[in-house]
């Protein structure tokens, strides 16, 4: 993008005091703001020539250079300091040449990934100058009710943060903002890391990972990670707290004579269920220990089984007859 000059893409005059600019700044890159502007081209070629020019503005050093130099403001800084350096033999052909072009052109990407938000709080002086600490990055997960009882892992992509090897984490190199980091100091890889999730984790759950973060800014320490846990919802079972209740079904013969009737746990495991003779429908028994894992690691909540007594849907003829002599026999009185 080469040719606008600065004071024009910020709307601001050649005299313009550091409020102006920043001013003017903050109005355009709210304006043109990628989030605000999703999937619009030129709003955010506006925003990243808003942001170059921003950047060398709001520093009077490099504001005097791009007085001086205009565009080429970069290079004749580090012709500069590489002639001071080297003494009096200047620089050997052409080693310090870079384009103004490398070091903005990843801002839009960079943006996505966080660098911009780290630099923005850095203009803006909504914190300190100097080393901070990284934001925490929330990841959400989801999980089935299953994997919250035994535990398990999930595999996130975070980005790794490692010192820039072109400024050596310094973030700058004669005189100059970084082009490979943009100043930051670190460049970032994606990584992915495997995260144990704990037995009984619940819905909401946040499971934290330190200093997998955000990197702070100018060198400060990252920030921490927190798996977001969803757990999702059983067809079997409710969860309440470390406890869990479910449904089973007992014929009426058997609730009438009292029988056994198998339950299922959220382990896999089947168990029988003795049910004594004459229960009710919608009794409740509570089974000690076959719930949740309590995530203290101190033993399981309970689990509470309600009893559907089922009414048979086809009878035989034979089973009808019988059923007329039982309903005779509880009219007539006898037994009562
Ligand atoms: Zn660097």
């Amino acid at each position: 993008m080469p040719g606008r000059d600065y004071y024009e893409i910020l709307g601001v005059p050649r005299n313009a005091s550091e409020k102006e600019i920043k001013r003017a700044y903050r109005r355009l890159a709210r304006k043109y703001h990628p989030d605000l502007n999703p999937g619009d081209k030129e709003a955010e070629e506006r925003f990243k020539e808003i942001n170059r020019a921003y950047e060398v503005l709001s520093d009077p050093e490099k504001r005097r250079l791009y007085d001086m130099y205009g565009e080429r403001w970069e290079q004749a800084a580090a012709f500069q300091q590489a002639r001071q350096q080297a003494g009096a033999a200047g620089p050997q052909g052409g080693s310090f040449t870079w384009s103004t072009g490398d070091i903005f052109g990843d801002l839009g990407s960079l943006f996505q990934e966080g660098i911009f938000g780290d630099l923005f709080e850095t203009f803006f002086g909504t914190r300190r100058r100097g080393p901070s600490r990284g934001q925490n990055v929330e990841v959400p997960v989801e999980v089935s009710l299953e994997e919250a009882y035994t535990g398990t892992t999930r595999v996130v992509q975070v980005q790794s943060a490692e010192p820039c090897p072109a400024c050596g984490g310094r973030g700058h190199a004669f005189g100059a903002a970084c082009g490979r980091c943009l100043g930051a100091g670190y460049v970032e890889q994606p990584k992915r890391l495997e995260v144990r999730i704990p037995p009984g984790v619940r819905d909401g759950s946040r499971v934290r990972v330190a200093g997998e973060g955000r990197p702070g800014p100018m060198g400060g320490p990252r920030g921490d990670l927190y798996l977001v846990v969803s757990v999702r919802p059983h067809p079997r079972f409710r969860r309440e707290g470390d406890d869990l209740h479910t449904e089973v079904e007992v014929p009426v013969e058997d609730a009438v004579l009292g029988g056994e009737v198998e339950v299922p746990t959220i382990s896999g495991r089947r168990i029988m269920l003795r049910v004594p003779p004459l229960t009710q429908n919608g009794r409740v028994f509570r089974l000690s220990g076959l719930g949740m894992p309590r995530l203290d690691g101190r033993g399981h909540g309970d689990m509470y089984v309600t009893v559907r007594v089922r009414i048979p849907e086809h009878i035989s003829e034979e089973e009808r007859e019988l059923y007329r002599r039982l309903r005779e026999l509880r009219r007539s009185g006898v037994r009562r």
